[in-house]
């Protein structure tokens, strides 16, 4: 049991804000600390989070200490306000409000108006001028109550408030006199009576002990859970509830509520922003039951709107509270999200927390923040949440644009396209040429879409995960992507994509949101991104704080072109296989795979060559002496074997093999777990021609190059020293024939994945043989979990949901198991080698998270997709920061 049960703030309550959000949720925290320094803030008490745990250990109970200690909370309130609960003629009423550690706008329950029975609504009543009050209170308490507390449904009230409304002739609810609401207030109680076979509860503390345990039980409800599985918001947190003193919007033409920024969350400009509504009470605001007025003049014009503002209407109130936003942002140096009520011409504030904002307008107001001096440059760099980058870097839906959701998968590529759907890449190719903006839409993608992926304005696949293939093809290239929608199937016969029971034909165009896997029909308007300006700036201040190195996986010009615009500081992962994409190329690997012998495999190399050697030299040019990691081949053999006769029937042709060998060739190579087979070193120590090949094509690009270029070759999926000891030999010996051929040399690193348990573990003796370590951990992911990248989408997503994992381990590195091996490796790689060079070029390396524990490790750099390279710049400099 916590020492505190709860935590009491106003009047001389010494503040509880330094205990925090995690202990007193967002809402309870700036609730004392508005308190503490003498804003008008009805007191109040908070039960903090660990309470919530209690109450779900003892199967959905209030634990009896603290049921108890409620009086004690009630009593604080009183004494400040003058005021007894349960009183028959002074009483006080209290709202009962969740707040976790983060808010969760909407996601919880809460109670207004609490303490209300026929008793003290006839108190109430008494003590206030306007007669309408006290009932209107006491229907609304009942049907909120009801509502949350007994779980009846809302309608039932709603629908007998509009009879009420349609036979008295009233058009609003402000229309309905007194003797309607008490009369609506008896049938209010008869209903809950039908439904429920028990009365209304009169007793204001048990009214208090069922929204405490209501508010709490909310936690749990399918929408939070929801909520915090898409913001990756532990279940173990729990919500707070804060209890305290009502105050009223709704006590006539003097009173009013709403809600409010301080700056525009949208654009970032420094004006004040919301809404607010006279003669209401919060929920009216919030749920749009009444259209609410803007706060300034300025806004109302600007938005030609009728209804008069609230600095029009209430000048003196309005100004005071332009006033307190300049105090709560001196005071928490941050746009705040406010709501306030102004009872009879008094103004009280009832949150305030840090405004959730867009990408644009979180950028404009660090840097707005630095210029007036609220804020410091290294703190800027920590206001903005690195993953909204993302909302820049790519064109993004227009917000205000409708959506008609067809269809959802995994966000797996961030950004927006529309276009019409094509159903193959050769039809991708062929429209796209022809200027018209395609979605490729495929069951999976296989290297021989390449073309059509890189002609798609889009991708959409039924299945495959955030590491699938084309998940990181289409990251790399900065398509969006969803994958994985397990909804559609494709009629490739009818040439139609299906979805549920609907069918939509080749041609007919629908829009993706690569940040949130939506499928949309028809075209959505997207706004572009914008790259200067705060953007710059704030990624300058980034990287003045940052230590660890930010590198690009990128194999094509493009590619390394887009990387080093993005601020990229090297390559640190060249996929060679990916070079071997698209229809002219990959012929060629087929052939080399297929050979029964040494001869065809060196037949097939010779025509891979020049090609790989233009292509390595191009991305010696383009990064101009950063350095480059090049990845020796690392083929999963699934993923290049010919599956379509059409396919087999091009190697038969390159080849000179009869159409039947190829298929024989095919069945024989077939692996039952491609992802454990003849890959990575494996084929390299097999087929050393194919090293020698690369490594050849890697130092006469080099050499051609010139210019400071120092490659770096990396084996992929070593387990033993010994392994990478072979191949790198024969790298060595190629050096020599290759420098000796051309009279020059040039100096070069061997390093190694590490991507394997059994390689973490023995990278002690690794290190003897490698310049560098780069860990690729969806590899090292997939073997440590055992959890094969291409399946787990079918059931990760349940495993999430159970609390298995926090996230889903191949977005966000499993720190625990995971990132335990990758310490090991580190430090019995460097107990090896000193200052051994160490990277991580996994899908993890565009992870702020796994970016923060990377630091942890000293690693010396992250590698990741292109575009997610300035995300990676900001989130190193936190990391970084945070660590200092
Ligand atoms: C990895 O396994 O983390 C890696 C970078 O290699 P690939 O994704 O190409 O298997
Ligand atoms: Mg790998």
């Amino acid at each position: 049991m916590p020492d505190r049960l709860l935590l009491p703030f106003g009047g001389s309550a010494p503040s509880a804000h330094q205990l925090g959000k995690a202990h007193l949720g967002g809402k309870g925290a700036n609730l004392a600390e508005m308190a503490g320094i003498g804003l008008p803030v009805p007191p109040g008490f908070v039960i903090p989070t660990p309470l919530c745990a209690l109450y779900y250990d003892a199967g959905g109970r209030l634990p009896d200490a603290l049921k108890a200690k409620l009086a004690e909370g009630l009593a604080h309130i009183e004494a400040l306000v003058g005021m007894e609960f349960g009183s028959a003629t002074n009483p006080l009423l209290v709202s009962v409000r969740s707040g976790a550690r983060v808010s969760m706008p909407g996601m919880m329950d809460t109670v207004l108006n609490l303490g209300l029975n026929d008793v003290t609504v006839e108190g109430l009543a008494s003590r206030s001028a306007n007669p309408r009050f006290a009932w209107d209170s006491y229907r609304r308490f009942i049907q909120m109550y009801s509502d949350v507390v007994l779980g009846l449904d809302h309608y039932l009230f709603e629908d007998a408030l509009e009879i009420m409304k349609d036979d008295r002739g009233a058009s609003l609810d402000t229309d309905l006199t007194a003797e309607d609401l008490k009369a609506l207030v008896g049938q209010y109680q008869a209903i809950v009576l039908k439904t429920r076979g028990e009365e209304f509860p009169q007793d204001p503390l048990e009214q208090l002990e069922g929204a405490v345990a209501a508010v709490f039980g909310s936690w749990r409800s399918e929408r939070a859970a929801v909520y915090r599985r898409l913001n990756d918001i532990p279940e173990s947190w729990g919500t707070a509830v804060t209890v305290q003193a009502m105050v009223f919007g709704n006590m006539g033409e003097t009173s009013a509520t709403g809600v409010a920024f301080t700056r525009d969350p949208a654009t970032g400009d420094r004006r004040i922003y919301g809404e607010y509504l006279i003669n209401a009470q919060g929920e009216d605001v919030v749920a749009g039951i009444r259209t609410p007025h803007y706060l300034t003049l300025s806004a109302r014009e600007a938005a030609g709107a009728r209804g008069q503002s609230m600095e029009e209407a209430m000048p003196a109130v309005f100004a005071e509270l332009a006033e307190m936003f300049e105090r709560l942002e001196t005071h928490y140096r941050d746009c705040q999200d406010i709501e306030f009520t102004v009872q009879e011409g008094k103004l009280w504030l009832l949150q305030t927390r840090s405004g959730k904002r867009t990408a644009k307008a979180a950028l404009k107001m660090a840097c707005d923040m630095v210029d007036e001096g609220l804020i410091e440059a290294d703190e800027a760099v920590l206001r903005v949440d690195p993953a909204v980058l993302d909302q820049l870097l790519h064109p993004t839906l227009d917000p205000a644009a409708p959506r008609d959701i067809i269809a959802v998968g995994l966000p797996a590529s961030p950004g927006a396209a529309s276009g019409a759907i094509v159903l193959d890449s050769e039809t991708a190719a062929e429209r796209a040429g022809r200027g018209e903006d395609v979605i490729l839409v495929r069951v999976e993608t296989s290297p021989e879409d390449i073309a059509g992926m890189h002609a798609a304005r889009g991708i959409l696949t039924a299945r495959g995960g955030m590491t699938s293939h084309a998940a990181v093809v289409a990251r790399g290239m900065g398509r969006p992507c969803v994958s994985g929608a397990g909804g559609i199937s494709i009629d490739m016969e009818a040439r139609t994509l299906k979805i549920g029971s609907k069918s939509f034909r080749e041609g007919e165009i629908v829009t993706l949101d690569g940040a949130s896997g939506e499928v949309m029909l028809g075209r959505v308007a997207t706004v572009e991104p914008e790259l200067s300006g705060d953007f710059a700036r704030l990624m300058g201040w980034a990287d003045q704080h940052r230590r660890m190195k930010v590198r690009a996986n990128a194999e094509t010009p493009e590619d390394c072109r887009t990387a080093v615009r993005f601020g990229a500081e090297g390559v640190g992962l060249a996929r060679t296989e990916h070079m071997f994409f698209g229809a002219e190329r990959i012929v060629h690997v087929r052939a080399m795979i297929l050979s029964a012998d040494e001869s065809g495999r060196r037949a097939a190399l010779e025509k891979l060559l020049p090609a790989q050697r233009a292509d390595f030299a191009e991305i010696f040019r383009i990064m101009e002496g950063r350095p480059v990691t090049i990845r020796l081949l690392d083929p999963p053999l699934h993923e290049f074997l010919p599956s379509r006769e059409a396919e087999m029937a091009e190697v038969a042709e390159a080849t000179g093999l009869a159409l039947g060998a190829v298929r024989r060739r095919v069945a024989e190579l077939h692996e039952s777990n491609p992802m454990l087979g003849h890959r990575g070193c494996r084929l390299l120590i097999t087929f050393p021609e194919i090293t020698e090949m690369q490594a050849r094509a890697i130092f006469e690009a080099a050499l051609e190059a010139g210019g400071g270029v120092e490659p770096e070759i990396m084996v992929p999926l070593v387990a033993t020293a010994r392994e990478l000891e072979l191949v790198k030999s024969v790298i060595e010996r190629t050096a020599a024939e290759v420098f000796a051929e051309k009279g020059k040399t040039i100096p070069y690193t061997i390093g190694t994945m590490i991507e394997l348990p059994r390689a973490a573990l023995r990278a002690g003796e690794i290190a003897e043989h490698a310049g560098f370590f780069s860990f690729g951990t969806n590899d090292l992911t997939q073997t440590t979990l055992g959890i094969s990248r291409d399946d787990a989408a079918r059931f990760l997503g349940a495993y999430v949901d159970a609390g298995i994992y926090p996230r889903d381990p191949f977005v966000s590195l499993d720190t625990d198991g995971v990132g335990e091996l990758i310490g090991l490796a580190a430090e019995r790689g460097r107990g090896t080698r000193a200052g051994l060079k160490l990277g991580i070029c996994g899908e993890h390396g565009g992870d702020p998270a796994t970016i923060q524990f990377c630091e942890t490790q000293g690693l010396d750099y992250v590698s990741c997709s292109p575009w997610r390279v300035p995300i990676a710049r900001l989130a190193a400099a936190q990391a970084a920061l945070h660590k200092a």
